[in-house]
């Protein structure tokens, strides 16, 4: 049998996954490796869901959102009698070697696969960018584009109406696209959950100092982590009378087609990962860290702690005054 390898998707979606799909593929391909779509993340090891993938079944997938192999979360691949269980498939398959796109989650089913002798190299894929390892994760670049666009229409309605507009983005308990986004919106206050707040110091003086010099319409940025939005926008209309509403962006902000740097990363990412497994590494997690592709041990990556960018949290409070 000719020596095979595997890519999946597993977790929540992402915008570029397809990418990293397509990346796997072809540079899979063009080493001489024969290369299984896994289907539904971990289930589809578990179910027998995976398809011999050709140079043409990832064509046109480039431009487009979400994941052609569907993702999921696997309750039963938790449990180390099914972890068993997959290794052996991919052993019949003769799978020399599984990239996984995920997040954190995915990062330990892949290290359990290659304790059992499935070399596997995780890539971050995740809106969030909440992999502490990496300084960037595959899709959250899309995710904050979305977010500025629908932001920048709610400021044209708060705009007309003298409004605040108080706005949940995605991210969980990351604050970076709340952050990244309320920066690029010239939001009024930022609450993300790194950084305590106080709704009276954080919130309402800094309206009312902006107001004091002729501001009319306010952004309100809040992370999920933080939530709360409802709230928070009570709060804010009965305390200073300007009309205030709530928006909770949710789902949009995972859809949508990739944006040329998740493309690219994903792309970069995938190839760096088959780089790995043509030399039988496995047990690895692809990261970005300054601009350069590098690889870490998966428990290694695990333990590293999450980063906040203080001093862009710095620059946001700097000019939105
Ligand atoms: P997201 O950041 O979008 O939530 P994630 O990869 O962290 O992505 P999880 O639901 O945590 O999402 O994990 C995805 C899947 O990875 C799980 O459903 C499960 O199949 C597998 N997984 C998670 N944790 C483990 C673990 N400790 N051991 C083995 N497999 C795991």
């Amino acid at each position: 049998m000719s020596k095979s390898l595997a890519v999946l998707t597993s977790g929540g979606d992402a915008p570029g996954m397809n990418a990293a799909v397509r990346a796997v593929v072809r540079a899979g391909i063009y080493n001489g490796f024969k290369v299984y779509g896994v289907y539904k993340g971990y289930n589809g090891l578990l179910n027998g869901d995976v398809k011999e993938m050709n140079l043409r079944s990832v064509s046109d997938i480039l431009s487009r959102g979400g994941t052609i192999l569907y993702t999921a979360r696997s309750k039963k691949f938790m449990q180390p009698e099914y972890q068993q269980q997959a290794a052996d498939f991919c052993r019949s398959l003769d799978i020399e070697g599984l990239v996984v796109v995920g997040g954190d989650g995915s990062f330990r089913g892949a290290r359990a696969l290659s304790n059992l002798g499935i070399p596997c190299v995780a890539l971050p894929g995740t809106i969030d960018n909440d992999i502490a390892c990496s300084d960037y994760t595959i899709g959250f670049d899309t995710a904050m584009n979305t977010a500025v666009e629908m932001i920048d229409k709610i400021r044209d309605t708060a705009q007309s109406h003298d409004r605040c507009s108080v706005v949940e983005v995605m991210g969980r308990h990351c604050g970076d696209i709340a952050l990244q986004t309320g920066i690029a919106v010239g939001a009024t206050s930022i609450i993300v959950p790194e950084v305590p707040y106080d709704v009276e110091r954080d919130v309402i003086s800094r309206i009312y100092e902006q107001k004091d010099t002729g501001k009319k319409h306010f952004i309100v940025i809040v992370a999920e982590g933080v939530g709360g939005v409802q709230d928070i926008s009570k709060y804010i209309q009965n305390r200073t009378g300007i009309e205030t509403r709530a928006t909770i962006l949710g789902h949009v902000q995972r859809g949508g087609s990739p944006t040329l740097r998740d493309r690219l990363m994903a792309t970069n990412m995938g190839v760096a990962a088959v780089e790995l497994l043509t030399k039988g590494i496995g047990n690895r997690v692809i990261a970005s860290h300054g601009g350069e592709i590098v690889d870490y041990d998966i428990t290694e990556a695990l333990n590293m702690a999450r980063e906040f960018d203080n001093r862009l949290y710095d620059v946001a409070m700097q000019v939105s005054i």
